[in-house]
């Protein structure tokens, strides 16, 4: 492993040129630099190599750095969301990625309303329908969407999935291949308040295929920040 600036720059050229490849220019599929569980310091050098947009999951550790550090900092929510802990966040990320089910959709809407905002969403698809997953079934998408495009105080702006762990990023292929396909078909539906611009998927086993298949987010952790020790 390099520094984290190294890393971090590294993998950016890397989202770039894979971008460029895909048919897009290099600033359509954004790196978002997924620093759970690491400190602030080391956000601070990835900050110091041009990073602006970084990753969280869990609600207390987003909220303790953020007053840590610049405020141009675009913040990620991409973890679980619990509905009580929802109050806590709102108005304080640029987005927010894994929202699972119309519940937690509609407290979102009601924190946002009570501060006069209207907060940015994408909806968790578990696209290799596992067990252990988070997310909609891809069967269950298009409802949700339809149901959660009502809700105020929420703009739906496109789909998120974690694929299954790979030992080779090409197996995931298929499954961030179907996820742009769910994408460009809700965006075909043209529903009202809906904007399907935006595709979360890719982590550091398997960006690189992500990108191929029309990401605009990779989260990113391990390959920037190093392996993570879980507490
Ligand atoms: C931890 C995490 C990542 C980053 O995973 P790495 O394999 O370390 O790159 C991306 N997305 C989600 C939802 C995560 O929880």
């Amino acid at each position: 492993m390099g520094t984290v600036s190294d890393n971090y720059i590294s993998v950016l050229n890397e989202v770039k040129q894979l971008t460029v490849k895909s048919g897009r220019k290099e600033d359509e599929c954004t790196l978002v630099a997924v620093s759970k569980t690491k400190p602030v310091e080391m956000l601070r050098e990835a900050y110091e190599a041009g990073c602006r947009d970084f990753g969280e999951n869990y609600v207390q550790e987003l909220v303790d750095k953020i007053p840590q550090l610049p405020g141009d900092i675009r913040w990620h929510m991409i973890g679980h969301l619990q509905t009580n802990k929802v109050k806590y966040i709102v108005g304080k990320t640029f987005l927010i990625h894994g929202v699972d089910s119309v519940k937690l959709a509609r407290e979102i809407g009601k924190q946002s309303e009570k501060l006069g905002l209207v907060s940015d969403i994408l909806l968790e698809v578990n696209i290799a329908s596992e067990e252990s997953k988070f997310g909609f079934k891809p069967d269950e998408v298009t409802d949700a969407v339809n149901e959660i495009a009502q809700i105020p105080g929420v703009r739906i702006r496109g789909l998120m999935t974690s694929a299954p762990i790979c030992e080779n990023p090409e197996q995931n292929r298929v499954f961030f291949h179907n996820m742009k396909q769910l994408s460009i078909d809700i965006k075909k539906q043209k529903t009202d308040n809906v904007c399907m611009d935006y595709l979360s998927m890719g982590m550091s086993g398997d960006y690189v295929t992500a990108v191929d298949e029309g990401s605009t987010f990779v989260r990113v952790g391990t390959a920037i920040f190093g392996a993570r020790e879980y507490h």
